[in-house]
C-alpha cells in the first residue's frame, strides 16, 4: 500500500506554507512542477521548479483560465501505474507520473464575502484546480492530494513515518477531504448564483459548509458532533468571536443561536433588550431603559430556569450588566460587543463564555433552514415573518390601548422563538409567563399562568403579573378553552393568527370575557 513520491505539482492561490513545503519536498529529491505565481514564489526562495507550461508545451493563457487543463497533467494524475495499457499510453505520449498534487483553489468564497462585483466573482471560479483535485483524488490508489494548508504538516509527518512514502489510508483520507472541498466550492458558487439571478427564476439548492470545530460530543455524550460554517458570514454564533470561557458545546451553540436570533428581533435603536434561553426556549425576555435593567427584568421572569442559561443582548455588554450576569451561573453571553470594563468583570469567571458579534442578525433576512429526516432532508425558508401594528386586525368589540398594542407585539415577537404550542404572557415589555412545547395549547396556557404565579411568589408581588397582561399564541386557538384559561389568568388582550374553524366561537368568548383581541394572519410554529 505504500507509494513513493517522485514528482509533485504545486499550484496554490494561498501561498502560506508553500516555501517550507517546497523545501521539504526538494530535500527528499522530489521533482517540483508548478504554475505561474506558485512557481515564481518557489523560485524566489531558491527552490528548483519546472513550469507546467514547459511540461504541457502550452503557455498559460486566457488570463490563467487555461493553465493545467492538458493531458500531460491529467494523464500524469489519472494513469494507473500498474496497468499495461496506461503505461503504454504514458510512454507513447511522454507523460510523466505526478504522485503528489498540492492545490488550493481561487478564493471564491472570500471574493463573494468581500462584496465583489459579478465579473470578479466569475473570474474567481477556479476550473483547472478542481479538475486536478478530482483527478488526483480518484486515483488515490497511487496519488496524494492535499487541498488545505493545514494538512502540509500531516503530509510531511506521513513521509517521515514511511521513509518518503505514503500509505493508502493516508491517501484515502486526503482524497475524501479533497472531494469535500470541491463539493463545498461548487455549492458556494451555486448559492452565490442563486442570489445573483432574478427572484422569479426557479433555483435548485445544494448544501455544504466548512468545518468550524469538531465538538466534544453532540446533544448527548454518546453522539459525535461537529460545527460547520455556511460561508454567508452573517452575524451569529457561527461567526462570533469568543473572548473567554470554555469551548462551546453542541447544546451551547444551539441555544446561543436561538438567544441571539430572538434578541435580534429588537432593533438596538428601539432600546436595550435581553433574551435568556434554556434548552432552546426563552425563559425570560425583556426590554429596559438600560441594558442592565433589560437583563434584570428578563431574569425576573423565571429566576429558577435562568440558572445555567444563555444570555443574548442587543447592545454591547457594559460593566453594570456584566456584574448582574455574574451573580448567577450563566453558560454563555452573546452581544454585539463588550467594553473593557465589562470584560474585566467577566475575566475571573473562567468558565463563562463571552461571544461578540459584528452587529445583530437581520430578523427578516431570507435564508434556508433544513432538518434531516430518515433518508432525506426537509428544507424551508427561515421564518423571517414579521408583523407590525398596521398588519393587525382587531376582531373584538374592545380594541387594545396603545400600551396593550406594544405588549401584544412584544409577546408575539417572543412567541416566534418558543417551541409550539407557545403561549406567552407579557406586560410592559417583559415576559411574565412562558408556556412552551406542550402537545395541547390549553396545557401551554396553564403552564404559562403557573409560571406567572411563581414569578409573583419569587418576587413577593401582591398579585400575578399576568393580570392585565397581553397574551400571544403562536397558532390559532382551535377552541375557546385556551383563550378562557388566559382570561382567567388575568390577560387583558390577545394576539393570535386567527383562521380557526371556530374563530366565531373564540371571538365571542373573548368579547364575553371583556378581552381585546387582534389577528396577525401569520403563524409562527417552531418545532
Ligand atoms: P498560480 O498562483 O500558481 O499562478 O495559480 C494557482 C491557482 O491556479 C490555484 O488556485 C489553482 O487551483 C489554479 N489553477 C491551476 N490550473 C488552472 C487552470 O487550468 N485553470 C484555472 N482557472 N485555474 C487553475
Amino acid at each position: 500500500d505504500l507509494q513513493p513520491i517522485r514528482r509533485a505539482l504545486l499550484s496554490v492561490s494561498d501561498k502560506t506554507g508553500l516555501i517550507d513545503l517546497g523545501r521539504a519536498l526538494e530535500a527528499r529529491g522530489i521533482e517540483i512542477l508548478s504554475t505561474g505565481g506558485s512557481a515564481r514564489a518557489l523560485r524566489d526562495a531558491g527552490i528548483a521548479v519546472r513550469d507546467v507550461a514547459e511540461v504541457t508545451g502550452f503557455p498559460e493563457m486566457m488570463d490563467g483560465r487555461v493553465k493545467t487543463l492538458h493531458p500531460m497533467v491529467h494523464g500524469g494524475l489519472l494513469a494507473l501505474r500498474d496497468d499495461d495499457d496506461h503505461k503504454a499510453a504514458m510512454e507513447q505520449h511522454g507523460i510523466g507520473a505526478i504522485d503528489l498534487l498540492v492545490v488550493n483553489l481561487y478564493p471564491f468564497e472570500e471574493t463573494v464575502a468581500k462584496g465583489a462585483d459579478y465579473d470578479t466573482c466569475i473570474e474567481n471560479i477556479d476550473i483547472g484546480g478542481p479538475a486536478m483535485i478530482r483527478a488526483a483524488a480518484k486515483n488515490h490508489a497511487y496519488v496524494n492530494v492535499i487541498v488545505d494548508v493545514e494538512d502540509y504538516h500531516a503530509l510531511e509527518a506521513e513521509l517521515d513515518a514511511h521513509d518518503g512514502q505514503t500509505s493508502l489510508a493516508f491517501r484515502k483520507r486526503q482524497a475524501q477531504i479533497a472531494y469535500a472541498r470541491t463539493a463545498a466550492y461548487d455549492v458556494a458558487v451555486s448559492t452565490w448564483m442563486a442570489g445573483a439571478i432574478d427572484e422569479a427564476t426557479p433555483r435548485r439548492r445544494a448544501f455544504s459548509g466548512t468545518l468550524a470545530q469538531t465538538l466534544r460530543y453532540g446533544e448527548n455524550p454518546h453522539q459525535a458532533a461537529a460545527f460547520y460554517r455556511d460561508g454567508s458570514g452573517r452575524p451569529g454564533v457561527a461567526t462570533a468571536r469568543q473572548l473567554q470561557g470554555k469551548e462551546l458545546s453542541y447544546n451551547n451553540i444551539n441555544d446561543t443561536d436561538a438567544a441571539f436570533e430572538l434578541a435580534s428581533e429588537f432593533a438596538p435603536a428601539d432600546g436595550p433588550a435581553c433574551a435568556i434561553i434554556k434548552h432552546a426556549n426563552p425563559c425570560g425576555v425583556a426590554t429596559g431603559a438600560t441594558l442592565a435593567e433589560a437583563y434584570a427584568r428578563a431574569f425576573d421572569c423565571d429566576r429558577t430556569s435562568a440558572f445555567g442559561g444563555i444570555v443574548a443582548l442587543n447592545r454591547p455588554l457594559d460593566a453594570e450588566t456584566a456584574q448582574a450576569i455574574t451573580e448567577i451561573f450563566t453558560e454563555v453571553v452573546i452581544a454585539p460587543g463588550a467594553d473593557d470594563a465589562a470584560r474585566k468583570v467577566f475575566a475571573p469567571k473562567k468558565n463563562l463564555r463571552l461571544l461578540v458579534t459584528d452587529g445583530m442578525a437581520d430578523a427578516r433576512a431570507s435564508g434556508r433552514r433544513w432538518t434531516q429526516v430518515s433518508g432525506g432532508f426537509l428544507v424551508q425558508d427561515r421564518d423571517g415573518g414579521y408583523v407590525e401594528a398596521a398588519d393587525l386586525k382587531v376582531v373584538t368589540k374592545k380594541a387594545p390601548t396603545p400600551e396593550q398594542m406594544a405588549d401584544l407585539l412584544f409577546a408575539w415577537r417572543v412567541a416566534k422563538y418558543v417551541k409550539s404550542n407557545a403561549i406567552v404572557y407579557a406586560k410592559d415589555g417583559q415576559t411574565v409567563g412562558v408556556g412552551a412545547g406542550q402537545m395541547s395549547r390549553l396545557d401551554s396556557a396553564l403552564i404559562a399562568a403557573t409560571k406567572a404565579q411563581r414569578m409573583a411568589d419569587a418576587l413577593g408581588l401582591g398579585e400575578s403579573p399576568a393580570i392585565g397582561s397581553a397574551v400571544a399564541s403562536d397558532a390559532f386557538f382551535p377552541f375557546p378553552d385556551g383563550l378562557l384559561e388566559a382570561a382567567q389568568a388575568g390577560a387583558a388582550c390577545v394576539i393570535q393568527p386567527g383562521g380557526s374553524m371556530r374563530d366565531d366561537e373564540v371571538i365571542a368568548a373573548a368579547d364575553e370575557a371583556g378581552l381585546a383581541m387582534v389577528f396577525t394572519g401569520m403563524r409562527h410554529f417552531r418545532h
